[in-house]
């Protein structure tokens, strides 16, 4: 099954799962009620899935929830910095490492968890409708991942889908001979730029620091692509249009104009860590709300761990979020085997 697939099953297993809880199941080891794992991953991305590919060979009970199969890196066309892939595609990357998780029996369930408590030495997790649906974990990884960081301009959020995008892969093909400014200066927001340079007429970059920051090989692809510019020093301070986008506002003005005519807004300045589930659990954040881990993806809280773009490491890749899951799930293993947790409240209410 490729990750479309998996897409378009979601529907109808997310029906079925909310006929059927993922609770009281003899198959799922539940001792007199709730189904109980060894590892709960939350988050299917590169992360939770290499988590669960680790977790699945160390022989742990596992399931992993998902509420969008894939991540982030679905979201990118080429990935060419991936050890052992000169050239892979988001969508392909994506699918070999949830592919080889699933050989080794990993349990997946393509549902938002909506609540994390502690029980006892053990975990309860939430999902489904109302949070109906629930599993006990004896340890919870967390590779949420993160959510995109608005520009919090006037007209982001009314000209959202009409002009205001987050994903060049997802939305750029709606601007083939346009004209279209990503907003942005880093790594990301270069090849979002290139991504956009193949559709669009034009694509200006915009950025607030003093030069844009991408990897010199995008640094340098950027540079050698005629139809893009890049505009530093400059703040988007607003988005206008009618019924669709027409022109931003700059601060600084640009070939004498404090507004530059565009068909669509790209936004990439970075983004923010889902860790939600993780402050339910008593897990420390730092300052930017990232969860805090150790060398080896422990928490603060025992039997928490985290891995990925959600954790407050500082080089975001796919490689580093595989490695960080990997590790979390050795980290895991090491817990369960140092000691003997019994998930000892297995009826709804204790
Ligand atoms: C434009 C762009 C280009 C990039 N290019 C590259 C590149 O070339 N090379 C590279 O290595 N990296 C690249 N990256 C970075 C890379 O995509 C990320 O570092 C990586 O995908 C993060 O993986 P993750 O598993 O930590 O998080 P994510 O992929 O974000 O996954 C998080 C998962 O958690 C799920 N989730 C969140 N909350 C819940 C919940 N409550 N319940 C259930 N599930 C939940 C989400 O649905 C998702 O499945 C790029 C990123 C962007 C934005």
């Amino acid at each position: 099954m490729t990750a479309n697939d998996s897409a378009a099953s979601s529907e109808k297993e997310q029906k079925e799962a909310d006929s059927s809880p993922v609770i009281s199941s003899a198959k799922d080891g539940a001792i007199a009620g709730i189904a109980q794992y060894d590892v709960a991953i939350i988050g299917g991305g590169v992360a939770g899935y290499s988590a669960g590919m680790y977790a699945g060979r160390f022989g742990l009970k596992t399931i992993l929830f998902a509420e969008k199969i894939g991540g982030t890196i679905m979201l990118t066309d080429e990935i060419a910095n991936y050890p052992g892939f000169s050239m892979i595609s988001g969508y392909d990357l994506a699918e070999k490492i949830r592919q080889h998780a699933l050989e080794y029996g990993l349990k997946e369930v393509p549902a938002r968890v909506a609540a994390v408590e502690r029980k006892g030495s053990c975990f309860r997790l939430r999902s489904g409708k109302d949070g109906k649906d629930m599993v006990q974990a004896k340890t919870v990884i967390m590779a949420t991942g993160t959510e995109w960081r608005k520009l919090d301009v006037p007209g982001e959020e009314k000209f959202t889908g009409r002009g205001v995008h987050y994903c060049a892969l997802c939305d750029g093909a709606f601007y083939r001979d346009k004209t279209v400014a990503i907003i942005g200066g880093s790594d990301s927001a270069a090849k979002e730029a290139l991504l956009l340079a193949q559709f669009a007429k034009k694509v200006y970059i915009i950025y607030r620091g003093e030069k844009i920051r991408p990897e010199p090989i995008n640094e340098r692809k950027v540079e050698a692509q005629e139809n893009i510019t890049v505009i530093n020093n400059t703040h988007v301070t607003a988005i206008q249009g009618e019924s669709k986008v027409m022109h931003v506002d700059l601060d600084t003005p640009y070939e004498g104009s404090d507004s530059l005519a565009l068909d669509g807004v790209f936004v990439a300045i970075g983004h923010i860590a889902l860790s939600d589930l993780a402050k339910q659990v008593g897990v420390t954040l730092n300052g930017k709300g990232e969860i805090g881990i150790d060398r080896q993806a422990r928490t603060n809280v025992p039997g928490v761990f985290a891995a990925g773009d959600v954790a407050d490491t500082n080089f975001k890749q796919a490689i580093t979020g595989a490695a960080e899951g990997v590790t979390a799930a050795y980290g895991a293993y090491t817990y369960l085997n140092e000691q003997d947790i019994i998930c000892a409240c297995n009826d709804e209410d204790c």
